[in-house]
């Protein structure tokens, strides 16, 4: 009898011929929440899962007691009970590597939109201002040879960096559980500890993952730290910055601009203040959303599957202690 994995992420036609050459596959085209009545009533049948962005509860593997792997379509795993998952035996799998320029691009994007008031400036001409010469009072800041302050300067981090330095001549400072000497002397990167990165850099971009550790790593004390000019940029996860304290420091310019794909909440609430900022810019969590990449993503997340149901290891495993040979 094929194994049943059960997918309610997006994947294109070729990949889902690909599934259904071993296994029996089931879709849950527009699934947002675990508990709805068919998905659960799978659940207790499927060895797979193949998906994102729904948080995946000890209960619900409860309920799948021959689940055998996750892929997850994303590189980040926080809606994951990793170590549920390795207790029960149960495989983890992400897609690094794919994403990474991706992302970094997108960082990027938010730098420059940030701190040249792309948006707001773009969306005066929509309204037909544009009447005269740009006035002093909308110029933004130049972002090539300033300091740019990476915190988590893992994949995505040292991507954003490679673009700052080699592209727009700009001074690094990182901040990062492990120093990274090799980008050290690629990049001219220069460690620092969180709070004198704070103080030092322009421009600073979030990239750590979201773990008991890094919730709120963000908050008053680091905003009170920064400059009134500071640029700020989150492509990790919402919750690794609180964000009512983002707003206080917009509300009182501690801090110039913000760039932001990430919430605490996503969808962002229309109350959020934010919405209403002119200095920020609010992308829907679009970080890898290019066709090329989530394409390259969900193939991932298909290998991923594929290998560890067939019980050879898969291309990337989150829990390595959950892997058993055969
Ligand atoms: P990665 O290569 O694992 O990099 C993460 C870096 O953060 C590592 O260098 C790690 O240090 C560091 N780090 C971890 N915990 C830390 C802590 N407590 N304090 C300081 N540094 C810490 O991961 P990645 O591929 O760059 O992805 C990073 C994150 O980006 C993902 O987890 C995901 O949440 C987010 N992301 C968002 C989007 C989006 O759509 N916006 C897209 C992709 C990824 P070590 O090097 O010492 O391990």
């Amino acid at each position: 009898m094929k194994k049943r994995i059960l997918v309610y992420g997006h994947l294109n036609d070729s990949q889902l011929a690909q599934l259904n050459q071993d296994f029996e596959v089931i879709i849950f085209p527009d699934l947002t929440s675990i508990d709805d009545t068919a998905f659960r009533a799978s659940l207790s049948g499927a060895h797979g899962l193949v998906g994102a962005s729904l948080v995946i509860t000890p209960e619900l593997l409860d309920a799948a007691p021959h689940l055998e792997t996750i892929a997850t379509i994303s590189v980040g795993y926080d809606n994951y009970p990793v170590e549920e998952l390795t207790r029960r035996g149960i495989l983890l799998c992400n897609t690094p590597d794919v994403l990474t320029e991706t992302t970094a691009d997108t960082g990027f994007l938010l730098i420059m939109a940030a701190a040249r008031r792309a948006v707001e400036l773009a969306e005066l001409v929509k309204r037909g201002e544009w009447t005269r010469g740009i006035e002093p009072k909308y110029f933004g800041s130049d972002v090539h040879d300033k300091t740019l302050g990476m915190i988590g300067f893992g994949r995505i981090g040292a991507a954003v960096a490679r673009r700052g330095a080699l592209g727009f001549g700009m001074r690094i400072l990182y901040s990062n559980a492990s120093p990274k000497p090799e980008l050290e002397a690629q990049l001219g990167a220069e460690h620092r500890e969180m709070k004198t990165l704070l103080a030092e850099a322009d421009i600073i971009c979030v990239t750590v993952p979201l773990t008991t550790e890094t919730e709120h790593l963000i908050d008053e004390q680091e905003f009170a730290q920064m400059k009134p000019s500071t640029i700020f940029v989150n492509i990790a996860r919402g919750k690794v910055v609180n964000e009512a304290a983002l707003i206080e420091a917009l509300k009182m310019g501690q801090i110039q601009a913000a760039g932001l794909d990430v919430f605490e909440q996503e969808p962002l609430s229309p109350e959020s203040p934010l919405l209403h900022m002119k200095n920020v810019i609010a992308l829907p969590h679009i970080g890898s959303a290019t066709h090329e990449t989530r394409t390259a993503m969900a193939q991932r997340a298909v290998d991923n599957i594929t290998l560890a149901l067939r019980g050879e290891h898969p291309i990337s495993l989150v829990n390595e202690e959950a892997w058993k040979p055969a």
